[in-house]
């Protein structure tokens, strides 16, 4: 269905003044968390002793911190960050019975800077994992995507599939990320709360065989005290003080997963950064309360303007059903304005064009706006190495069509688990090894193909003269924006399907996995 929208044009004020205006708010950019670390990348650098202190930098320890002063913990698998990814890789580790033990340096329930919005692929995983998805649950359902551009505002239902199901889902991440660990917990996951790792523990080779900790219980999040333990009240305070004294540990494992987002510092400790040939995008988020909070649809907006240019990207809003809209923008570094953007600005320009009524002014925001990187398009690799699997935004694995994350974490997470499952139950070490190396090749067979479209796609986009020209001429056609969803949310039949799937799944065979 298509309603007949205002034509799209620059809006009044696109040519505002940007970039390196004095007097404005700085470009959010990523938050904190998602600033590269500077730590060292020497894999394989084991000289010297391990700190007994508090660690303060993420640099390789030697094998001897596991002779400090703290006894050292060991477990079969070590998982790094407690966000969808890390979750659903512990949930399904434990279900295979291995013992798992996940370290979190924040304390439930937590934020986390998100759009907040499940498609059906997301929901499909969650079902999956075992977390009850009933409205009655706290969940908000929607239909499918509302789109809006060039002038035009098009409903897309999502695709009835017997893959997916035909509905999606919105959840903040305070509550979503924690009903994630509580699941990963129930099914036999050892999780510590308020413990941040702050550098692998390498053999003689250069293998990661364990992770140095120091607790940071209390530095976020509403909840404070030690590190928590399977067991203890969700949401609750660990039963202790903040600590001053928390000595730095040491745990031990056969192997290790890096489910720790985007900056992945562990990556980083062992030598894996950021690809710059790989998409990245950037977006900010804040809520409003608003009388759209109970939309049946996710809408996105794909006029987004920076003085004449069309901007490769979309700003979101998303009905949280609580009597807020979470609402965002983000954009792509294929744009020559990336960088350049002052995304606080864009956001407040482009809800200057809202109508009054749907509340998205100053006075009703309920969050301040923040921002953060997605990593996109396998924009980190290898996703195996020396001992450590990469899963979720620290392989880079959010769709570079869309901006999804989540599905890609919890999908990646339970192929990460399978693979680790298989290789620890192998008799030996050069036949364990063998699997694991057979991780990043499961990656590559089940997105390969299709991230590699996605980053020519963006790369396309990335030209404004291109984003116009599709938002024109696209918009206007159903049939084809049906097509579009079907491509940019990845919903296809896994087999067979109709004439849309079978061409996606051609193309995404054609072309080349990278
Ligand atoms: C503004 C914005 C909007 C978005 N909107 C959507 C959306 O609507 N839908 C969608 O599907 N995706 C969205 N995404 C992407 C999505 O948020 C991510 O892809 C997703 O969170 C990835 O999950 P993850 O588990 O890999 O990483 P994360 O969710 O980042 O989890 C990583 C975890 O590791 C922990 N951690 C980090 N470092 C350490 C350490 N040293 N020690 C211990 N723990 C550590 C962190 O505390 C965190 O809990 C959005 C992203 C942004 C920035």
């Amino acid at each position: 269905m298509t309603h007949e929208v205002p034509p799209s044009h620059p809006p009044a004020d696109a040519a505002a003044p940007r970039g390196g205006d004095p007097g404005r708010a700085p470009a959010p950019g990523p938050g904190p968390e998602e600033r590269p670390a500077t730590a060292p990348a020497v894999p394989g650098s084991t000289s010297g002793p391990a700190t007994t202190g508090p660690a303060t930098t993420a640099s390789p320890a030697t094998g001897s911190a596991a002779t400090g002063p703290a006894a050292p913990m060991e477990a079969d698998v070590i998982v790094v960050g407690a966000g969808p990814a890390g979750s659903a890789t512990a949930c399904y580790l434990a279900r295979a019975g291995v013992d798992v033990l996940v370290l979190e340096k924040a304390c439930f329930p937590r934020e986390k800077v998100c759009g907040d919005g499940l498609t059906p692929r997301a929901v499909k995983a969650l079902v999956g994992m075992g977390v009850p998805v009933d409205e009655q649950d706290g969940w908000v359902r929607n239909k499918g995507l509302r789109i809006i551009g060039g002038g035009v505002r098009l409903e897309l239902p999502w695709p009835e599939l017997s893959s997916y199901p035909g509905y999606g889902l919105v959840r903040t991440r305070l509550d979503f990320d924690e009903i994630l660990a509580r699941t990963a917990q129930k099914a036999g996951a050892r999780l510590l709360e308020g413990v941040t790792v702050t550098g692998p523990v390498l053999d003689e080779n250069g293998r990661i065989v364990g992770v140095r900790t120091r607790s940071s219980a209390g530095e976020e999040g509403p909840a404070e005290g030690g590190p928590r333990r399977a067991g203890d009240s969700p949401g609750v305070a660990g039963g202790r003080p903040p600590g001053p004294a928390e000595p730095e540990r040491t745990y031990r494992a056969r192997v290790i997963v890096a489910a720790d987002g985007n900056s992945s510092r562990l990556s980083l400790a062992m030598g894996l950064s950021k690809r710059d040939d790989r998409p990245l995008g950037v977006a900010v988020r804040t809520y409003y309360t608003s009388p759209r909070h109970d939309d049946d649809y996710l809408e996105s907006w794909l006029d987004l303007w920076d003085g004449q240019r069309l901007l490769p990207g979309y700003g979101w809003i998303f009905g949280m059903g609580d009597g807020t809209s979470n609402v965002g923008l983000g954009l792509l570094n294929t744009s020559s304005s990336f960088g350049n953007v002052d995304y606080r600005d864009l956001l407040r320009r482009w809800l200057a064009g809202m109508p009054a009524e749907w509340g998205y002014l100053e006075e009703n925001r309920t969050q301040p706006v923040r921002g953060a990187a997605l990593p996109m398009g396998f924009n980190r690799t290898p996703h195996y190495t020396r001992g450590l699997l990469l899963a979720g935004d620290a392989g880079g694995m959010v769709n570079p069509f869309n901006g999804e994350g989540i599905a890609y974490a919890l999908e990646s997470g339970e192929l990460a688990a399978q693979v680790i499952a298989q290789a620890l139950a192998r008799p030996d070490a050069a036949g364990a090894e063998r699997v694991l190396m057979a991780y990043p090749q499961a990656l590559k067979a089940a997105y390969g193909g299709y991230y590699t479209l996605g980053r020519r796609f963006v790369q396309a986009i990335g030209n404004p003269k291109v984003m116009q020209f599709a938002t024109k001429h696209g918009m206007p056609r159903p049939a084809l924006m049906r097509f579009t969803l079907k491509l940019l949310a990845n919903l296809t039949e896994s087999r067979g399907g109709d004439a849309a799937d079978r061409v996606i799944h051609a193309l995404s065979k054609m072309t080349p996995a990278a």
